[in-house]
């Protein structure tokens, strides 16, 4: 899978996919996600990509040519399945939209800034409106890092053991069971005695109970 960032701040982004799992991805060869700095497509020498709102008020807007420019210029080069843009008011992402997105070839994602983006760029490119929860961020690069992320790490072979993404949280509409590690005696508590019993049947139930418990306590909402 290739995905491509539009960012006014590439320097954000630097890290978050150079560590562990998506660190992985990239060096096997499953994952490539490149950055692209929407100042390359500014408007004039001075770097402009942004502009005052019409109708007044506090904020700037990015603008439309800059993002136009840079979305045609990288849709030559790769057929985008989405064109997503991270905003606050986009459908809230889940596991399930991660599933479905991890699917996909190529992505180009959008990130926002100061008020967001020219809506005219929204009706015309952008394919999917991706908000990562109810509280509004400074900019779209932490919300493209969960997202990348959470895409990245269900592509087949980037984690250790295939079945690892499908036993976490929210597959099955679940939450994931408790886990342990050693010691078995940790300053008087102990592990549960069935995880050491060896008999993966009552093991997995104990498990498959667990999450239901967990879930109808915490996520009861989960379960309709
Ligand atoms: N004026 C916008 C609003 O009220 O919906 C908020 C703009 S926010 C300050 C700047 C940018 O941060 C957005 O354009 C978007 O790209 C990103 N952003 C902020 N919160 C986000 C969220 N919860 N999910 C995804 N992106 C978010």
């Amino acid at each position: 899978m290739h995905i491509d960032i539009l960012t006014v701040l590439p320097e954000l982004l630097a890290s978050p996919f150079e560590h562990s799992i998506m660190k992985r991805a990239q060096e096997k060869g499953l994952l490539t996600v490149q950055t692209h700095a929407l100042r390359k497509w500014a408007v004039n020498e001075y770097g402009q990509i942004d502009d005052y709102q019409y109708g007044g008020g506090a904020g700037m807007v990015m603008m439309c040519e800059p993002l136009a420019n840079a979305i045609e210029e990288l849709s030559k080069e790769r057929a985008y399945d989405d064109i997503i843009y991270l905003t606050p008011d986009g459908a809230r992402l889940d596991q399930k939209m991660a599933n479905s997105f991890s699917l996909k070839h190529n992505l180009l994602l959008i990130c926002g800034h100061y008020k967001g983006i020219d809506e005219r760029i929204r009706q015309q490119y952008v394919t999917k409106e991706v908000s990562i929860g109810d509280y509004v961020l400074s900019g779209g690069e932490l919300a493209a890092a969960v997202l990348v992320d959470a895409i990245g790490r269900l592509l087949p072979g980037v984690l250790g053991d295939e079945t690892s993404a499908l036993t976490d949280s929210f597959q099955d509409h679940l939450l994931a069971p408790p886990v342990y590690t050693r010691p078995v005696d940790f300053r008087g508590h102990r592990v549960p005695d069935v995880l050491m019993s060896g008999d993966h049947k009552k093991i997995e139930d104990w498990r498959y109970e667990q999450s239901i418990q967990r879930t109808k306590e915490r996520r009861p909402d989960l379960l309709d």
